[in-house]
């Protein structure tokens, strides 16, 4: 059967799922972490290795020479050198798919925190103010109610068409643009051209992936052609936007809210120019992890080694 090592176990399994079918699969070790200068070592002799966020180099594949197979518990694998595994004929899987309603659903926790503020308020009533007041009720905030407003997904797969069916569950109108269109999507949204979604939305999702052509799409020269006070939602990946120009679209209002689960560097830095922006919502990395996505990822982590172990890899990235 072999040695499995998992590297850095515990964001996809903190205690609430079990790895007893991986078990199954051979003799399994799990580390809940794994730094840099123990890498090698906690490899030694296994045959197959899970990581997340370990990096697996050049240098780590060369001196594991028992190496057959690296999964990744995730969607990207830019942490393993795929094309030097290759030509060790090591596979290298990933988990393609695993998290699209839960991402979809942590869009409208951050645009319904944003149109409700239901943390703040629940605390201010927590804290005596109704009981309190000289009115009946009070807000804090200005409330926003979503449908008739314009939602514009830029990138239009599987987690920006799940986005714009809620997005159609609430009477928004949706708008999107993607590289290349679908008959599902056209569905469920009109496609325009990005300089359109830029200038129509009130709420504008990313869903585009991190590509060199996609790294800072969110700068100031893109900023000016929205519509001002509107409402950026970033669930993909924190380098789309360009922080500063972020910044300062913030301090000056033009850019009415940001709320990112993903920023350019994480965990954050101190030094991060967000931490403490006005109307800035910022979440850790988290749309992907409810349980019953992590439960997803395991089952298909422990599917991958199965059928690499029977003969038939699949989800294989390094073919
Ligand atoms: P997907 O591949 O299904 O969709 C991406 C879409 O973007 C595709 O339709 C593609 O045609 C389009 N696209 C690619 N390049 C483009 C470009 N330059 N311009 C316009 N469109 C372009 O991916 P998905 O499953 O919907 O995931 C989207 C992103 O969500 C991922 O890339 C990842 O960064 C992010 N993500 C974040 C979390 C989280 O926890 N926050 C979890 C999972 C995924």
């Amino acid at each position: 059967m072999g040695r499995i090592v998992v590297l850095d176990g515990y964001t996809e399994n903190p205690g609430d799922l079990s790895w007893k079918e991986l078990e199954k699969l051979g003799d399994l070790k799990v580390y809940d972490r794994t730094p840099a200068d123990k890498i090698i070592e906690r490899i030694g002799d296994a045959q197959y290795v899970y990581t997340n966020k370990t990096p697996i180099s050049k240098d780590t594949i060369a001196a594991c020479t028992n190496l057959k197979f690296i999964c990744v518990l995730a969607t990207g694998y830019n942490i393993v050198d795929v094309n030097y595994a290759k030509e060790k004929g090591i596979k290298v899987a990933n988990i393609p798919t695993y998290g699209t309603t839960a991402v979809a659903q942590f869009v409208f926790a951050l645009l319904l925190e944003i149109c409700h503020h239901v943390g703040h308020h629940s605390d201010a009533v927590h804290e005596g103010r109704w009981s309190s007041n000289i009115d009946w009720c009070f807000w804090d905030f200005p409330l926003i109610e979503l449908a008739g407003k314009t939602m514009g997904i830029y990138g239009f797969g599987r987690i920006g068409q799940n986005t714009a069916k809620i997005a159609n569950a609430y009477g928004m109108n949706v708008i999107a643009f993607d590289e290349y269109p679908n008959d599902a999507g056209r569905e469920i949204a009109e496609y325009v051209t990005l300089d359109e979604l830029f200038a129509k939305s009130d709420v504008i999702s990313l869903h585009v992936p991190l590509f060199p052509s996609t790294q800072g799409i969110i700068n100031k020269e893109n900023i000016a052609k929205m519509k001002d006070g509107v409402f950026i939602i970033n669930t993909s990946r924190g380098p789309l936007t360009n922080e500063e120009d972020m910044f300062l679209a913030l301090k000056n209002g033009k850019v009415g809210y940001y709320a990112a689960d993903v920023v350019s560097t994480e965990p954050i830095k101190d030094a991060n120019v967000l931490l403490g922006a006005p109307n800035c919502i910022l979440t850790p990395h988290i749309a992907w992890a409810p349980k019953e996505s992590r439960q997803r990822l395991m089952d298909i982590a422990v599917e991958n080694l199965h059928q690499y172990q029977v003969g038939n890899p699949v989800n294989i990235v390094n073919k």
